[in-house]
């Protein structure tokens, strides 16, 4: 992967820019930049959790539904955010 300070590379397990020495991005952070930096998959996963919890609610598993109803509204608003 490319080094974001100087752009130049450096290996995958790399902590360290060995070229300028900047700090590397943690492998974990990327993975939740790249759930959360990209609203497309935001929405879609809020979309799909907000079914769930409907789902859940015409069961009649009313707080069942709450925990996905909150996240899916938190993932979509996310989503809806970061798309303006
Ligand atoms: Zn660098």
């Amino acid at each position: 992967m490319n080094c974001p300070t100087c752009n130049r590379k450096n290996r995958k397990t790399a902590t360290q820019c060995r070229h300028c020495g900047a700090l590397m991005p943690r492998r974990s952070a990327r993975l939740l930049d790249s759930m959360t930096m990209n609203p497309a998959m935001a929405l879609s996963i809020g979309i799909a959790l907000l079914c769930f919890s409907t789902l859940l609610f015409f069961n009649g598993l009313f707080w069942f539904a709450v925990l996905p109803t909150l996240c899916g509204l938190a993932f979509t608003a996310l989503g809806l955010k970061m798309r303006d």
